[in-house]
């Protein structure tokens, strides 16, 4: 067994192995607030694919899945640098909360699409970030910024709080998380201590700013994600974090 393998001439992502079958992919040429990661872990039964990216260029040709039938994608929420990818997959799963966003791009929950600009992303988070420039620092052929945004994508799988994953040699719980968005969820494997938590906490600066993001129920997110024994935490961003880590930047953020 092997991860993901990039194609040689697929410039647009870059692959770091974490672990024997713990890989992260992004990308690279996408400005950093917009750099979201993907995780893919290799199980023994099937393979998890967690987040898509921001779509720009398709995820898939690039990359060398040798059987897409053993492989289960799942979003962590619906916003735009996270699901860019998921029109290309056979079914996805996500929260129940979010199915209807997700079949639809509704661009009230991916944050991009008809009506939105980088600009107003920038507006609605404190302290702003400068996405006035364009979103990428290479333009890749057929992207045309101003169509940015998520197409409609198949869900297969409508998960809540207490749902399992199996990937066969592990098995991960569903955490329902809000607060970043009002659907986000963590995916947590008790037996190895191993979080992904989507953009509910990672190394970066959080962001709890937007319109539909709620800080009381994000403290609350975060409070319980502090009680869980984690040795390793794989975000939405950033670099992946020890469990002192996370739990360091958690508590920053509630002493805040
Ligand atoms: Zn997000």
């Amino acid at each position: 067994m092997t991860l993901l393998r990039l194609k040689p001439d697929a410039p647009w992502f870059s692959t770091t192995e974490v672990t024997d079958n713990i890989q992260c992919l992004s990308e690279p040429y996408v400005i950093k607030f917009m750099q979201s990661n993907i995780w893919f872990l290799r199980g023994r039964d099937a393979d998890l694919l967690v987040d898509t990216g921001n779509g720009i260029v398709p995820l898939l040709p690039e990359l060398s899945v040798e059987d897409l039938t053993r492989l289960i994608v799942v979003a962590t929420h619906a916003h735009a640098d996270h699901v860019g990818g998921l029109v290309e997959f056979p079914g996805i799963w996500c929260n129940t909360n979010i199915v209807e966003a997700l079949k639809t791009a509704d661009p009230n929950e991916t944050l991009a699409g008809p009506g939105y600009a980088l600009d107003d992303i920038s507006a609605m988070i404190v302290p702003a970030p400068n996405l006035s420039g364009p979103l990428v620092t290479m333009q890749p052929n057929k992207f045309d910024p101003a169509q940015f945004g998520p197409q409609p994508a198949t869900v297969s799988r409508a998960l809540v709080e207490g749902d399992t994953i199996s990937l066969g040699d592990r098995i991960f719980d569903v955490l329902e998380v809000p607060g970043h968005s009002p659907a986000c969820i963590a995916l947590y494997d008790a037996q190895n201590r191993l979080l992904i938590t989507g953009d509910a906490i990672y190394d970066g600066m959080l962001v709890d700013g937007l319109f539909h993001s709620n800080r009381a129920t994000y403290r609350r997110s975060l409070k319980r994600l502090l009680t869980l024994p984690v040795d390793l935490a794989l975000g939405g961003h950033g670099q992946p974090m020890t469990g002192d880590r996370m739990r360091h930047l958690i508590q920053v953020y509630l002493a805040g």
